[in-house]
């Protein structure tokens, strides 16, 4: 049953369809339905026509009626307004009329208006005798409770609460001879349980016969449930909520089949005199009449709500919600979900912070208004019941009630959003609205930040990044179409440097992507277009559009140049997704690469990478060890201490580190490539070599690290002519698509090489010799069927032309799906260096770049080059220069120990920086 079928839903009402003013029922007429029902306020009888032919009902607003012996004498016992209304207690024993409004839209025998929907309760427990038993609900109204520990205390009734949404759970209290009442109400209010009204009244009767059951049906109204058809015996709504529909009125009203029942309660209502006056029945009979169509739009904007909030992942109560517990009961005795809902943040301060932050959604006790309403039920209308009792019922102190109201849906959804924004419940994140995993407040996250800071001052430090560059060696292009991909880590790679800076800016360096400069004043950066993922919460799958958007026009010159454009977005955009609150780590960036960049080396790949960990570390966003004090020297007063790690001492890089920084490294690559498969990346964090598969071809995807892979030596020559990725890989798809079995053949050739050399790198058993004589005619058999791709292009062509002729000898494949494109040429172990040379010089000459690098090496390397050891007793290590932007309250330089060694990163050659990185101090990971 879905909330839209409400709308077009019509259930009829078989009726005596009241004369003169309706139609008389014939034949081929149906009875009238609901809302006609609501609509038409006719008169009970011909006595009541109003003599003026008013149209409206008038208000008697009189206490009293002139005359011995007329229908109406004093209107605490009988007024003419409320007489169309309910049933009025002294007219009821004379004429037993049933068309009166409420009972006539509520298909009851009787009905009857009080004063509030307390009054209905109390006017129903006077049927109760000292020493009975009631058996009631454990997550009822508070007032309810509060009447009820009343009659309990003072009335000697004994109440037992058990939890209704087991019908099962009525048995064992149920008492022959004493149980006078069963008390229900569904759904309930706050958490909207179902309760088997049909059930528990059957299993009532049948053992206690005598036993009435009263069902509050506010939470629905006569609408959406109509608990008399299903066995109950007297129903009860407060009409301050849907039937008067505005918040404007308080009454009660009062409904029942049975004549018996009927006949006391109206006894007991003159004479307590607490029946509805004139002008509030005039009131709610106005109300009435827009019931249905109130219902219909309050509960379909109530669906789209809960639907919201549970999309978000807050556990959300409406029984509209299709694992809603009961949700089947419910449909079975109801016709709607109505409009009240509840939801749960896990903090009741952030509950707080939402309740107060919205708009439109006014903060109320009460519901049923065309106003739409929030509250938190703990805190107003359960707050009679106390803290522990609602603890043993299960009644959360966090939780939020919304009561939707009339208004525009969009306005209602909007308003709640930006109130869960605001809150910090939920994020603005990659064109989607994201719930923060961890709700802490703005305030208490500074806090803790600012703690978090005095304990680890690796901000006020430099660190040095690492990680290498990629050459896929086998299944490049086919890996499109589902082949496997080998991968392995170049010895080339991405370096880079943070030095921190105390004068609020950002700025950057990227020395190898057009010398690209620029500085940021961070707080001018864009903001407001941002909202962080928090600490421990990932990236989702799609970038934010918005804040790339604001980047680009707000914090770029628009003359910037398309690669170091890239190249700044991506960083900004990982700076700002990365920053917690008021936290904004103001530091100097520069990336230097010894890998060529866009040449399908994966270049972007690494240079991803070390923007994630340098990040990462300067958010404080990940845990690196622990920072000891110094061991050679005493710490100078408000001086950090230094991480101190053992020479020699390499260490693996902890699991939780490398797959954050892959996390956010593959964020940075989409800023860079928008569709990257995650292969580079990977193989940058881990290092080794890694098969690849892409999901979709109906065979095991993901990524296997070949265990055991062994460094190999290759020669790489960059041609230097452009290839256009995308076209290539189009090429193939159109090829695939007019060719496919000539296609079809060569994927599974070089799926059958990948396998091949998937397995003999894979294998200890395998000789040295054996293995690279296999590799080379795989590299061969590759080559050839990527040209028969169509994919290689007359520079790679010749350079494999060169190295295989003699005297080389050598076998060589293009690689890479397109880049700079690049070839990649074994060089066996027994090569002999100057034959390496003279081949070197010789492409050198024809206008190419080669590299010699071994492929399978570690990945990403952290080190911080403020290693005392590598300071203080390395002989070799160059002097260390100045920051460019000094702490102006720390002395530079103090006790002799340089702060910083970015001027000679950005200065050293290219050839030398590798070896240069590796003296820099004692690599923490790699
Ligand atoms: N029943 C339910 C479910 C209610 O929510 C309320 C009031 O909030 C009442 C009864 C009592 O009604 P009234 O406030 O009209 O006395």
């Amino acid at each position: 049953m879905a909330a839209t079928s409400f709308l077009q839903k019509a259930p009829a009402y078989d009726l005596p369809t009241p004369e003169p003013e309706s139609p008389s029922l014939t034949h081929s007429r149906q009875p009238y339905r609901f809302s006609t029902l609501c609509a038409t306020v006719d008169s009970p009888d011909a006595d009541h026509k109003d003599q003026h032919g008013s149209s409206s009902v008038p208000i008697y607003q009189t206490a009293t009626f002139k005359g011995v012996g007329n229908q109406y004498d004093y209107t605490r016992s009988g007024n003419p307004t409320r007489t169309h209304l309910a049933l009025d207690s002294a007219r009821w024993a004379v004429q037993m009329v049933s068309e009166h409004h409420i009972a006539k839209i509520s298909s009851a025998a009787h009905a009857f208006a009080v004063s509030s929907g307390m009054a209905a309760l109390d006017v129903i427990t006077r049927l109760l005798k000292p020493g009975c038993e009631v058996i009631a609900g454990d997550d009822l109204y508070g007032g309810t409770n509060r009447l009820l520990t009343y009659l309990r205390a003072h009335m000697g009734v004994t109440v037992h609460h058990v939890d209704t949404t087991a019908a099962e759970s009525v048995i064992p209290v149920l008492n022959p001879g004493k149980t006078a009442m069963v008390l229900l109400e569904s759904p309930t209010n706050p958490l909207l349980k179902i309760v088997d009204i049909a059930r528990i009244s059957a299993l009532v009767k049948e053992k206690c016969e005598d036993a009435i059951v009263v069902v509050d049906n506010t939470m629905m109204s006569p609408y959406l449930q109509r608990p008399l058809e299903h066995g109950a015996d007297i129903v009860y709504d407060s009409a301050t909520k849907y039937l008067s529909g505005h918040h404007d009125l308080m009454a009660g009203v009062i409904t029942c089949n049975r004549d018996d029942i009927a006949k006391e309660i109206a006894f007991v209502i003159n004479s307590v005199g607490n029946a509805l006056s004139p002008f509030d029945s005039f009131l709610l009979l106005r109300g009435t009449k827009t019931l249905a169509i109130r219902m219909d739009r309050q509960q379909s904007t109530a669906m789209l709500v809960a639907q919201m909030l549970s999309k978000l992942g807050f556990v959300t109560h409406y029984p509209g919600l299709p694992n809603h517990p009961g949700k089947e009961i419910h449909d079975r005795i109801s016709d709607g979900y109505g409009a009240v809902l509840s939801f749960e943040t896990g903090d009741k301060e952030l509950s707080e912070r939402i309740v107060a932050a919205t708009h439109l959604w006014g903060i109320s006790v009460s519901f049923g208004c065309v106003n739409s309403l929030i509250s938190m039920p703990c805190v107003m209308s359960h707050a009679s019941i106390d803290p522990a009792t609602r603890a043993a019922r299960g009644l959360p102190e966090d939780l939020i009630r919304l009561c939707v109201g009339i208004e525009d849906p969009a306005d209602l959804l909007d308003d709640l959003r930006h109130a869960l924004i605001d809150a910090g419940a939920i994020a603005y994140a990659a064109n989607d609205y994201v719930r923060i995993a961890v709700p802490i407040s703005r305030a208490v996250e500074k806090l803790a930040l600012g703690e978090a800071r005095t304990a680890r001052p690796r901000d006020d430090r430099e660190w040095f990044v690492s990680a290498p560059g990629k050459v896929i060696l086998f299944g490049e292009h086919a890996v499109v179409h589902g082949v496997t991909a080998v991968a392995a880590s170049l010895d080339l790679r991405c370096y880079g440097l943070t030095s921190p800076r105390h004068d609020g800016r950002l700025s950057v360096h990227f020395a190898d992507i057009d010398d690209y400069r620029h500085e940021w004043d961070i707080d001018e950066l864009p903001w407001d277009a941002v909202v962080p993922i928090p600490r421990g919460s990932e990236h989702p799958e799609v970038l934010d559009q918005r804040v790339i958007d604001a980047i680009k026009t707000r914090a770029l010159p628009p003359e910037t140049p398309p690669k170091s454009q890239s190249a700044a977005i991506a960083f900004l955009y990982l700076y700002m997704m990365m920053t917690s609150g008021a936290d904004r780590p103001s530091f100097h960036f520069v990336c230097r690469a010894t890998l060529p960049i866009g040449a399908g080396l994966g270049s972007s790949a690494s240079f991803s990478v070390c923007v994630a960990i340098a990040l990462l570390i300067l958010h404080g966003r990940i845990d690196l060890p622990a920072v000891p004090p110094p061991t050679h020297r005493s710490a100078a007063p408000g001086e950090p201490g230094h991480i101190h790690i053992p020479h020699g001492g390499r260490r693996a890089i902890p699991p939780e580190i490398a797959e954050e920084t892959n996390r956010w490294a593959f964020v940075a690559e989409k800023v860079l490539h928008g569709n990257p498969s995650g292969v580079d990346n990977s193989v940058a964090v881990y290092g080794g070599a890694l098969a690849y598969v892409r999901p979709g071809f109906g065979k095991r995807s993901g990524m296997d690290q070949i265990q055991g892979f062994k460094s190999l030596k290759f020669l790489l020559v960059d041609s230097k002519v452009p290839r256009d990725t995308k076209a290539l890989v189009a090429g193939v798809a159109r090829k695939k698509a007019a060719e496919p079995e000539t296609v079809g053949k060569l994927l599974d050739a070089i799926q059958a090489i990948s396998n091949e050399a998937r397995r003999a790198l894979a294998d200890p058993d395998v000789p040295r010799d054996v293995l690279l004589t296999g590799l080379s005619s795989l590299i061969d058999e590759n080559h050839a069927h990527l040209v028969q791709l169509g994919v290689s292009h007359p520079s790679l062509e010749a350079i494999r032309l060169k190295t295989s002729s003699t005297p080389y000898g050598l076998s060589t494949k293009l690689t890479g799906a397109g880049g700079g494109g690049c070839a990649v040429t074994l060089v066996p172990d027994d090569f002999q260096d100057e034959k390496l040379q003279a081949l070197i010089s010789s492409l050198l000459a024809d206008g190419y770049q080669p590299y010699v690098t071994a492929v399978g090496g570690s990945g990403l390397g952290i080190l911080s080059p403020y290693d005392e050891i590598a300071i203080e007793e390395d002989e070799d290590s160059p002097p260390l220069s100045p920051p460019a932007t000094p702490d102006p309250n720390r002395e530079n330089g103090a006790h002799g120990l340089p702060t910083t060694i970015r001027r000679r990163f950005e200065s050293v050659s290219t050839i030398e920086l590798p070896q240069w990185a590796s003296g820099r101090g004692k690599w923490l990971y790699v």
